[in-house]
């Protein structure tokens, strides 16, 4: 029988026991604190942001939102940061991302302090990741290994196959698979015989940005199969890189779009949040 992976339910179970732990924190006067900076009024950006201000009243992190106009510069979003970064009640500082044109994303994130660094993006965060030291890890694919894990999938020298190389998902995704001791390949738009090498996969995780692409022939029997694509169909509704109906006769364990991958992302981001309070105990 086939398991449909619960990640709100497993979400839930994670913002649960972050409150208690939060709790514990409050007692010891340490109130978790993340500041989330939005510049312009994208409208995704803007639901995103919205969901994490839930996220944290949910777990008991206090949420700082500022909203920034769109002609914001970027020296005075660098001051702010570096405010920030000097300020001890403050424990994670993120910056919704895409910032506006005229402003350098990747000189904005590495302006952030990689102590409050909770979405995982700093240089010193990926470095750290990749030599297997601690530090904050990009939020979705640290929430994929908490399904992984929290279904009882065994990871220790399986074939996984991630297809997708982006720094906050693929790439992350493909050093965490590693440290669990997978055997990872990961593919990317240039890759040849791309059903070939996903066929292999004991666990195959997809991060592509193509709307059910993935169908039944590029997986083997019995694969579980991670969905992390987001997408609207052309009837509005939610989809995700897999084409969900046509593989969960092959699979023994999927992942579904709404209500599988995406519920963790924000997880993850309250559980970085409360580690980056715990480090001030
Ligand atoms: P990117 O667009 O940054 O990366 C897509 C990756 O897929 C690239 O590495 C690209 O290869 C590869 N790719 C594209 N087309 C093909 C193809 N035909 N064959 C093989 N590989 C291909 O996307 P993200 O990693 O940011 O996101 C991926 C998906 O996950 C999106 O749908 C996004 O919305 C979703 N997402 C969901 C999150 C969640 O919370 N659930 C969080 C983040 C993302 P190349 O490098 O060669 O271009």
């Amino acid at each position: 029988m086939v398991t449909i992976i619960d990640g709100k339910k497993i979400s839930t179970d994670i913002k649960d026991e972050l409150k208690e732990q939060v709790i514990k924190l409050k007692e010891k006067n340490i109130e978790p604190c993340l500041c989330v900076i939005q510049v312009g009024n994208d409208p995704a950006s803007t639901i995103y942001v919205r969901n994490k201000k839930k996220a944290c009243e949910y777990v008991g992190i206090k949420s700082i939102a500022y909203e920034l106009g769109e002609e914001t510069t970027q020296e005075q979003l660098m001051d702010l940061i570096n405010e920030l970064n000097n300020r001890k009640d403050v424990h994670g500082i993120l910056v919704q991302l895409p910032l506006p044109g005229h402003i350098d994303e990747e000189k904005i994130i590495r302006a952030i302090s990689p102590e409050k660094d909770v979405d995982g993006f700093h240089p010193e965060s990926v470095g750290r990741l990749s030599i297997g030291q601690k530090g904050f890890i990009s939020c979705t694919p640290a929430g994929v290994i908490q399904l992984l894990k929290r279904y009882g999938i065994e990871i220790e020298g399986k074939e996984c196959v991630i297809v997708g190389r982006s720094n906050i998902v693929g790439k992350p995704m493909a050093m965490l698979m590693l440290r669990e001791n997978a055997t990872v390949t990961v593919c990317h738009s240039r890759t040849r015989n791309l059903p070939e090498i996903t066929s292999r996969a004991d666990i195959l995780i997809v991060a592509m940005g193509k709307p059910r692409f993935i169908t039944k022939e590029y997986v083997k029997p019995g694969a579980v199969v991670i969905d992390v694509g987001i997408h609207r169909n052309e009837n509005n509704k939610l989809c995700g890189d897999v084409d969900y109906d046509d593989v969960i006769g092959k699979v023994s364990a999927i992942t579904p779009v709404p209500g599988g991958v995406g519920p963790m992302t924000i997880a993850m981001l309250m559980y970085n949040c409360v580690e980056a309070a715990k480090s001030c105990e």
